[in-house]
């Protein structure tokens, strides 16, 4: 018998097994609105034309060879990641206050942010929002945090509760981990508005608690890189520390590629060198060094003046796309009369909507209507068109009524 005849079959992943469902289905108007990954409105995945265009410069670059990066992997993609999230003209970033290393995107990044935290920081307890993307538990918990949960979602008002974030985190232990979502929050599409960010930055920073933000989303959820990058900028501009992970996967169309960088602001250039020096001591028995291809994509495109515009174009036109397909599902429920009230539809942001659909009536849409989705209700909006949309309509009104 086999040495390993007493593993357990492990469950499928609770997003990616969504996919693995889909593919299953031999309906040819099955729809799958689990993944979060754009497409366009052919229902195709997207390369980037500037991502091409990079990628044709380095090909013809004779002078690159494959040799290991560094353990913090591409220099120019740091530097200029640091600079993309935080702003160039950063007190931080001017001040050599910031240490940034390029990860395999943003879990990677998350991974290597808990794994120096658990090893470093005197407060083990991470508190991530309820509901959060579903990985944030296990990864944190893996890298030795404890994970505990802060009210977020209010399932009555489909919106931010606000009160209950503040009370649990100012009930938290000094010094406690918070992880924000810093745009586009997964699953809700709900976020703090500028006076609510304000809000939770003091409360914070009252009680000396530690921000980590999650920035898999920059420029998807407004269409504007500044725009979606004010909740780090705000915390960073009041001088205390703050981790943020970046992710390239969605605002470059990188996926596959594993692109992203973590940054840590520390509150002097001695400490974020020495901080840099135990990132190494991270990294090194983990994957030794990142790879380069991704990295020099990016790094490409936000070096060049021309390729940066024609990429903030590009981002602009899948964030649109989105919301506009916020507007064709919105407008086809008024149309059917569905019953509820189905404005949350066009107020949440980024890639999902959180319909507040339940289990029941996602399994009752998957079974009759071939539409794949998380149990949670969440659905990919990036994976909707104008010729889907009513279909999705239909689901919905029937599944409600
Ligand atoms: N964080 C959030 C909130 C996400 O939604 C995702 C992707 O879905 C990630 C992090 C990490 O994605 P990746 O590791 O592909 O960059």
């Amino acid at each position: 018998d086999s040495v390993f005849a007493n593993v357990a079959r492990a469950p499928e992943d609770p997003i990616l097994g969504v996919t693995v469902a889909y593919n299953k289905d031999p309906s040819p108007v099955k729809l799958n609105l689990g993944v979060g990954a754009y497409r366009t409105e052919e229902g195709k995945p997207l390369v980037l034309n500037v991502v091409r265009k990079a990628e044709q410069l380095l090909v013809n670059d004779r002078s690159r060879v494959k040799e290991y990066l560094p353990i913090v992997g591409v220099a120019d993609f740091n530097k200029l990641s640091a600079n993309l999230i935080l702003g160039a003209d950063s007190p931080a970033i001017q001040g050599n206050l910031v240490t940034t290393v390029q990860c395999l995107s943003g879990t990677g990044s998350l991974r290597v942010g808990a794994e120096f935290l658990a090893r470093h920081y005197y407060e083990r307890t991470i508190y991530i929002p309820n509901p959060t993307w579903g990985n944030h538990t296990k990864v944190f918990t893996l890298a030795g945090l404890t994970v505990k949960t802060y009210r977020y979602y209010d399932p009555v008002t489909r919106g931010l509760n606000i009160q209950g974030l503040l009370e649990d985190l100012g009930s938290a232990p000094t010094g406690a981990i918070v992880l924000l979502h810093a745009c586009a929050h997964n699953p809700t599409g709900v976020d703090p508005t500028l006076q609510q960010w304000e809000q939770i930055r003091q409360m914070i920073r009252s009680k000396s608690l530690l921000p980590f933000f999650d920035s898999a989303y920059q420029g998807f959820a407004s269409g504007s890189l500044d725009g979606d990058a004010q909740s780090v900028r705000m915390f960073v501009g009041d001088g205390s520390e703050c981790f943020i992970a970046q992710s390239y996967a969605k605002n470059m169309g990188l996926y596959g590629e594993r692109v992203g960088a973590l940054s840590i602001v520390c509150r002097t250039a001695d400490v974020a060198s020495r901080v840099e020096s135990q990132l190494k001591l991270v990294i090194r028995p983990m994957y030794s060094n990142p790879p380069i291809h991704g990295a020099s994509i990016v790094a490409t495109i936000l070096k060049d003046r021309n390729l940066y515009h024609e990429w903030t174009l590009e981002l602009k036109a899948m964030a649109d796309r989105i919301i506009t397909m916020r507007k064709h599902l919105f407008d086809a429920l008024c149309a059917r009369g569905t019953p509820g009230d189905w404005s949350h539809i066009i107020k949440q942001i980024g890639m999902f909507t959180f319909t507040g659909l339940n289990r029941k009536q996602v399994t009752f849409m998957t079974k009759e209507y071939h539409i794949y989705m998380t149990s949670d209700g969440r659905i990919s909006m990036a994976g909707l068109s104008s010729r889907t949309v009513p279909h999705l309509a239909d689901a919905i009104h029937a599944a409600i009524t």
